[in-house]
């Protein structure tokens, strides 16, 4: 279908959905305490489908892209390690600590979250294999929340996107006000790409 095929050139270079389907006057961006850290892998850099970007969008003076998977420029922990606040790795595994009151009591602010991005076994991997990032505490969202991002298939329910776990853990480290801030935007987000994905059946493109 022609259609189809031009609509590819009319997307939005910001959020990168097709123009009729931008979002983009709804990114208003927040201030916050915490640094946010995203470890991203450069594949996962031009998929529309990924809720990283956003992050950064939504609270830009304090979030940081760090970029793994690139030919000869491997990733460089020690400036990572080197920003502010007391740093913590956003990730479920055994051992992760759950963020709640008595987290916060534990450990006071400011925080620095680390936080590994793309499919759940590649993010294992970041704390596993650099030997900087494993003996950081690795911290999980609190218990009970389920993920509403439908436009990737998750393993489980409570398995949540990147964005959404930024979004939930803030809201412990932050405030609720933070979390409802950035959910309201990833709502509309969410909403955007389906509708745009419903109307030109781009699944393709935006990959997975
Ligand atoms: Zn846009």
């Amino acid at each position: 279908m022609s259609t189809r095929r031009n609509s590819r050139h009319r997307r939005c270079p910001r959020c990168r959905i097709h123009e009729m389907y931008c979002f983009c006057v709804h990114i208003k961006p927040m201030e916050v305490q915490s640094t946010v850290s995203l470890i991203v892998h450069v594949r996962e850099l031009k998929l529309t489908s990924n809720t990283a970007a956003f992050i950064k969008e939504m609270m830009p003076a304090t979030t940081h892209f760090d970029v793994r998977g690139r030919m000869n420029e491997p990733l460089q922990i020690p400036p990572i390690l080197e920003r502010p606040g007391r740093p913590f790795f956003l990730y479920p595994d055994e051992n992760a600590v759950e963020l709640n009151d008595e987290f916060k009591a534990k450990n006071p602010g400011p925080y620095h979250l680390i936080v590994p991005d793309g499919n759940w076994h590649q993010a294992r991997k970041v704390h596993q294999r650099e030997p900087l990032l494993t003996p950081i505490q690795t911290v999980k969202i609190p218990a009970g929340i389920t993920g509403e991002y439908q436009l990737r298939r998750a393993p489980q329910p409570q398995y949540v996107s990147t964005y959404e776990a930024v979004a939930h853990a803030l809201g412990v480290l932050e405030g609720t006000h933070v979390r409802d801030e950035l959910m309201a935007f990833f709502r509309i987000f969410v909403k955007s790409v389906l509708h745009s994905r419903v109307r030109f059946h781009d699944e393709l493109e935006l990959g997975e």
